[in-house]
């Protein structure tokens, strides 16, 4: 293996001591404490785990935490009375609505009913039309926290060429913008990208996020290039279950220059950066300085 590991476990671990440290500093100086809010309907399993996972790591941080769990057959008007409520609460500086919601709820309407300032996943529309226009927004988490490790590895981006692999709004077309915010040749490739292999031959930086496992191989992956592997994909190899990425991690890590590892990778990037986001709303809030590198 030649390829430098980003250890995304480690890199979360700075980013969250950065924000405890700078919340400390809030409280002590300003008397203000960032509050998080996070809205889960259901019992969806997989999201049962991140709010726990959410709620616990902003407490350590020092935030104040608020969890509200509604029943799945919640109407949609009384989960949109709560956004509403959170809005208007001093306390709380950042909203999180987890997704997917039920069926019944219109999942845009309640993202755009949140104040775009406690917006920290930054889905809403408002948000999303600051990023695109290279203005201050509230930037979603998982491409702010790949943005940051790639930041991290090369210093300045710019000038190089990086290919994007999915177009999702929730990955694949912020990370595009942070790229292209940072002065990359961007391209962004899809399920009906011609020859896929060739453009990501190309690339000087490939972020994967297709939720495919191991589909790049080494042999796509440009030597010396850095590859963030967003993916998280859950497969049973030899009868057991295994965690891969969009990326062949063994391949790829031959070829590339530094790579990120799943599980250990962006995975414990995104609520690291949840927390940033909180810190960051909450200065905004008061008319404080923003914190420095927690930030696109
Ligand atoms: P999505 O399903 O919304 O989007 C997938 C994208 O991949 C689509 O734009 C599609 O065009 C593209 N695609 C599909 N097949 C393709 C192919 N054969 N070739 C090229 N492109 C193809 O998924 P998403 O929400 O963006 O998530 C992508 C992956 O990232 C998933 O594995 C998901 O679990 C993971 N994820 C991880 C984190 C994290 O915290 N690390 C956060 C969000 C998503």
């Amino acid at each position: 293996m030649s390829a430098t590991i980003i250890d995304g476990k480690a890199f979360a671990a700075r980013i969250r001591g950065e924000v405890a440290a700078h919340v400390a500093r809030l409280k002590a100086d300003h008397g203000i404490t960032p509050g998080l809010a996070v809205v889960l309907v259901g019992e969806d399993p997989a999201s049962q785990v991140y709010v726990r996972s959410k709620g616990k790591q902003t407490v350590e941080a020092g935030m104040k935490s608020v969890e509200h769990k509604l029943d799945v057959d919640t109407s949609e008007e009384a989960l949109l009375a709560l956004v509403e409520e959170l809005n208007a609460d001093p306390t709380i500086h950042g909203i999180l609505v987890q997704l997917p919601l039920p069926k019944h709820m219109n999942e845009d309407l309640v993202i755009n009913a949140i104040d775009p300032a406690k917006d920290v996943d930054g889905f809403h529309i408002s948000n999303v039309g600051l990023l695109g226009t290279g203005q201050k927004s509230m930037v979603p988490c998982t491409p702010l926290g790949s943005l940051m490790m790639l930041r991290d590895h090369h210093g300045s981006l710019s000038g190089l060429d990086a290919v994007v692999i999915g177009r999702s709004n929730i990955v694949g077309k912020p990370m595009a913008q942070l790229l292209l915010k940072d002065s990359c040749t961007v391209t962004i490739a899809h399920s009906r990208t011609k020859d896929l292999a060739e453009v990501v031959r190309r690339a000087d930086i490939v972020v994967a996020a297709v939720g495919r496992p191991e589909m790049v191989p080494g042999d796509w992956i440009k030597p010396g290039a850095t590859v963030i592997d967003v993916g998280i994909n859950r497969i049973e190899r030899d009868g057991k279950p295994k965690l891969v990425g969009d990326v062949d991690f063994a391949s790829a890590a031959e070829v590339a220059g530094a790579i990120t590892p799943v599980p250990g990778g962006v995975g414990p990037m995104t609520i690291a950066c949840l927390l940033a986001n909180t810190l960051t709303a909450c200065c905004r809030a008061n008319g404080l300085p923003e914190p420095e590198g927690l930030t696109a």
